[in-house]
């Protein structure tokens, strides 16, 4: 749902044309499931929505460029890194951009822009924007739990669940690296 001024078309695409925004701005509502889970499936990512995914985003047009701000919100499961159990992730973000349009005469270096021009005309491709903000406010590693104790590489045994005797005897800090596991031999 798009508030005021804009046409139906901008709607479908989310390719907005700069010059064609109201001074003061304008409002986006990027709460099409569909959108978002054409993104997931491109990027072969391997998570879920459990909770709507949703970016609130207003759009201020300004000589070299545009400032773009808003909140997204949802809730996905990704697998833990640890113990591939599902690990559910909250999202709830605040971002806020500045996207210089190409031919802005302070562009930077290496840094790609969000406005690409069509007919001479700057289209300003909103989804991208908001697939970016998602992929941004992801954890780096997603974990069920701080403390979670992950698989064990030997029997595949979840440690958070169930004990497993593979390297009971002699520990060996490569495994327990690779478990994500503090050594501490005291404990043992
Ligand atoms: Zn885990
Ligand atoms: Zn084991």
């Amino acid at each position: 749902m798009v508030c005021c001024v804009n046409p139906e078309k901008w709607k479908k695409s989310m390719l907005i044309p700069v010059n064609e925004l109201p001074p003061g701005g304008a409002q986006f509502i990027l709460d099409d499931q569909a959108l978002w889970l054409s993104s997931i499936d491109d990027f072969g990512m391997n998570c879920a929505v459990t909770s709507p995914l949703a970016a609130g985003v207003t759009v201020i047009p300004a000589k070299t460029g545009c400032l773009v701000h808003g909140r997204l919100t949802g809730k996905i499961v990704m697998p833990c890194n640890r113990c591939a159990e599902d690990s559910s992730i909250s999202i709830a973000s605040y971002f806020e951009e500045f996207e210089l349009s190409p031919d802005g005469d302070s562009a930077r270096d290496g840094e790609e822009s969000r406005i690409i021009t069509q007919n001479g005309i700057p289209i300003l491709d909103l989804a991208a924007i908001c697939w970016e903000e998602f992929v941004l406010s992801l954890p780096a590693v997603p974990l069920c739990s701080p403390d979670c104790k992950g698989g064990c590489p030997g029997c595949r045994t979840n440690l958070n669940n169930a004990a497993c005797v593979c390297m009971r005897d002699e520990p060996d800090s490569r495994f327990a690296v690779l478990l994500g596991l503090k050594l501490d031999r005291k404990s043992r």
